[in-house]
């Protein structure tokens, strides 16, 4: 690739060097020193103190205390700092808008949410969604400048250009340019990213940590999509559209799909897919939370409904697993609302179908966040970019 012939001038090292720091400070919270941050990264002392000066002028770094040791010897613990900057987080559904300033630990300072009435009124739901991000920044009692912003959606979304390219059944939202118009009310970085997406970096930084760097999100809700990532980062694909999940095919002979395969997921195991199917059977129409009574009730044909459901999920995500070799692979969205009726076949259906060598190492679990996963993902990536691109004057030493 063309980018890894060009040379490097000293700035663009030096502030390799700042994000490097700022990532093991991030992974190893109150645990290191200048000295064994110099050792990690291969970097002398002095550049290290450099670094780290100029990381504490920004706000970015705080020293916290000392590391244990030999009194008289201790060497100061580095931290990041807590107050250092904040993020919004903004989640947009059909249903509500959810907006979170964040710290620069991914905890949550100020949360608003709003119900919106009628999705259709494009211009209605943007305005509300920006009066809502300006009512979170102004209740933050702080000095703390925002730093970037990050908006969830339902997609598909056009990421080059940062639009909701459109969204199903919804025939007013063409082409809106959400990243600019949030741009243009707050001046900073803002990131639109598809929800799945979104919840997939939420669980893998707030949930399994960095310890697994490729995870699998599975959103099961009124649409199938999972989130894809791989060594730390989302696989986005080159046109942006990887983890259209619901549109693997679980039955070549299956019924048409609007995508133009046929037996599709999404017409099997989609919360909408399964009240389409209550319907069917006579057991009514209803909201997933009215089945989930009915199964606890012991109800035995929505029993099997829900097992069926589950195993075609199990079916496709085996396929994923296969192509893509995640560590953990979580599940989240409206479906997982049946709890082990619905996990228990779906995972032993997956793991089934996976080599042992595959299936023993294979971390399969529920979401612990719920549907906070996209809200947290929207944090995420809005503090990712934060630390990606710190905002440092130019060094006045060198
Ligand atoms: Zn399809």
């Amino acid at each position: 690739m063309q980018h890894e012939l060009l040379g490097k001038n000293i700035e663009d090292v030096q502030r390799q060097n700042q994000i490097s720091v700022l990532q093991v400070l991030r992974q190893q919270p109150g645990q290191l020193s200048r000295k064994q941050i110099s050792s990690m990264l291969g970097l002398t002392p002095g550049t290290v103190t450099n670094i780290v000066r100029d990381l504490i002028d920004a706000g970015y770094v705080i020293e916290n205390g000392y590391m244990a040791g030999k009194k008289g010897r201790r060497a100061v613990r580095l931290d990041i700092n807590p107050g250092g900057f904040y993020v919004l987080g903004v989640r947009l559904s059909r249903a509500s808008i959810v907006c979170r300033a964040f710290n620069p630990l991914g905890e949550a300072l100020v949360t608003k949410t709003a119900s919106i009435e009628d999705f259709e009124q494009t211009q209605e739901v943007l305005g509300c969604m920006l009066d809502l991000m300006q009512e979170t920044a102004d209740d933050l009692q702080s000095e703390q400048k925002l730093q970037a912003i990050g908006v969830s959606t339902p997609g598909p979304l056009n990421l080059r250009e940062g639009k909701i390219a459109y969204l199903h059944g919804n025939v007013h939202w063409r082409d809106v340019p959400i990243q600019q118009i949030v741009y243009e009310r707050f001046g900073v970085t803002t990131i639109i990213e598809h929800d799945a997406n979104a919840a997939a970096l939420g669980e893998f930084m707030f949930g399994t940590g960095y310890e697994q760097k490729d995870l699998l999100y599975v959103a099961v809700g009124r649409g199938i999509g999972a989130g894809v990532v791989l060594n730390g980062k989302i696989h986005h694909g080159s046109l942006g559209t990887a983890g259209l999940l619901g549109h693997i095919s679980v039955n070549m002979n299956g019924p048409k799909c609007d995508c133009g395969g046929s037996g599709c997921l999404t017409n099997y195991s989609s919360s909408r897919a399964f009240v389409k199917r209550m319907e069917a059977l006579g057991l009514g129409k209803g909201k997933i939370s009215e089945f989930v009574a009915m199964a606890n009730d012991g109800n035995k044909l929505v029993c099997s409904e829900v097992k069926a459901n589950a195993q075609y999920v199990g079916v496709a995500v085996a396929s994923a697993v296969n192509l893509l070799n995640p560590a953990v692979v979580v599940f989240g969205d409206e479906m997982t609302e049946f709890g082990s009726l619905w996990f228990d076949p779906l995972r032993e259906t997956l793991l089934s179908r996976l080599a042992p060598e595959i299936s023993r190492h294979l971390d399969v679990r529920l979401s612990s966040f719920g549907q906070e996963s996209f809200l947290l993902g929207t944090g995420a990536i809005a503090i990712e970019h934060a630390f990606q691109n710190p905002l440092i004057k130019e060094n006045q030493r060198s």
